[in-house]
């Protein structure tokens, strides 16, 4: 592929921007975005500002800009991870989570490490060289457990990466997980601002102790990811501005963004869904913003529009994360309503993604797929 060009992958016949608003562009913008791609980072304002315009036009600018210089660090090809939920069991109370701790109509599960193994004996097979072992936090994986576990998998693949998402542990615990051979850990912070954190979470978290937890992993040395979710409850511009801002400061390697979805049994099940558009204009953003990002196009893009995954790869996305759980355990994993786990969405149907993903101009590769230029040991 030409450098720069855009060409073998473009929008094709998917239309990003049948539902952008209809206010008009600001001449502003543009240059705002001409700035974020000369320097990697704006003011709080700046983001402000670029986010108020929702103009079908800027959006396209974003979305151009964000496919070209994803191409120019990663060509046409997307990772796949191997996802497996290891338990459902959680000791939080996030208000937003399906899994959370007060939700008595969840039946709890928590796979074995056997049952883990299985699932990455199954991926392996069919092309995986990531997985992404994620769940609540739950205390009866302890440490060493855990670290065992790790250690098991990178011993029967050691050509695979293995990332955890296993929520807040102290430093020594991921000091542990590292030196098990765990490469990324995934840690969303869901939120920079504080008093929408307090908004979302019980009293007990705190932002600062989600923070420090994603500084600890990066200077451990995992290849770490953070995020969050688009229009929670109670997120305005100047919410999002703040994540932008801590982003720009953590410089993370991959960043986890997807739209928030209500649950019928949390004390938000009536709050409106995050959009489409503002996920999407979000991802190309953050694209632009730290041009090798790992950028995955979420299970919950694909939740909310039955070609989400597809947009968020023309929005300037890179990775996708098909599911490897067992089904039966899969079902019980519900952090919203709806949460997608068939089609696309499943390891199995990784055949299917290739066809779908080379018909849009991409290629699945078979590979670990780490940070542009990260030295793995
Ligand atoms: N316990 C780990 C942690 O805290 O990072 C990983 C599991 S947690 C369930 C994974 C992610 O699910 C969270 O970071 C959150 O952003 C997302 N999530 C939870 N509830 C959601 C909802 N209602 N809509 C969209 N995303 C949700």
């Amino acid at each position: 592929m030409r450098e720069g060009s855009d060409q073998s992958n473009n929008a094709g016949s998917i239309d990003l921007n049948k539902e952008n608003g209809s206010r008009l562009d600001s001449p502003q913008s543009s240059s705002i975005i001409e700035q974020l791609e000369r320097k990697g980072s704006l003011s709080k304002a700046e983001y402000i500002q670029l986010l108020q315009d929702d103009s079908a036009s800027t959006a396209e600018l974003i979305f151009e800009k964000a496919r070209r210089i994803r191409n120019q660090h990663y060509s046409n090809h997307i990772y796949v991870r191997g996802l497996i939920e290891t338990t459902n069991y959680c000791q939080n109370d996030c208000f937003y989570c399906g899994i959370r701790r007060s939700n008595r109509q969840v039946v709890r599960y928590r796979l074995s490490g056997e049952e883990i193994l299985g699932c990455c004996h199954r991926g392996y097979e069919m092309g995986f060289r990531t997985f992404v072992l994620q769940g609540g936090e739950d205390p009866a994986w302890t440490d060493e457990k855990v670290a065992k576990l790790v250690a098991a998998i990178k011993h029967r693949y050691p050509d695979c990466a293995v990332t955890l998402s296993l929520g807040e542990r102290k430093k020594e615990s991921y000091q542990l997980y590292y030196e098990a051979g765990a490469d990324r850990y995934l840690l969303r912070h869901e939120t920079a601002n504080d008093s929408h954190y307090r908004m979302l979470h019980p009293p007990e978290l705190s932002l600062e102790h989600r923070r420090q937890c994603l500084w600890n992993l990066k200077e451990i040395g995992f290849q770490i990811g953070t995020g969050m979710m688009v229009g929670s409850p109670g997120q305005t511009l100047e919410c999002l501005a703040d994540d932008f801002m801590f982003i720009q400061e953590l410089q993370p390697h991959m960043v986890g963004i997807g739209p928030f979805i209500s649950h019928k049994d949390t004390p938000f099940h009536d709050a409106l869904n995050g959009t489409l558009m503002q996920t999407l204009r979000i991802l190309g953003i953050l694209r632009i913003m730290l041009p090798k990002a790992l950028l995955p196009a979420t299970t919950a893009l694909a939740t909310i529009d039955p070609i989400g995954r597809e947009k968020g790869i023309l929005a300037g996305a890179n990775v996708i994360m098909p599911n490897l759980t067992p089904q039966e355990a899969r079902k019980n994993y519900m952090l919203y309503d709806n949460k997608k786990s068939t089609g696309l969405e499943n390891a199995e149907g990784l055949i299917e993604l290739k066809k779908s993903m080379r018909e849009m101009g991409y290629e699945i590769v078979v590979s670990r797929g780490d940070y542009a230029g990260f030295c793995v040991n």
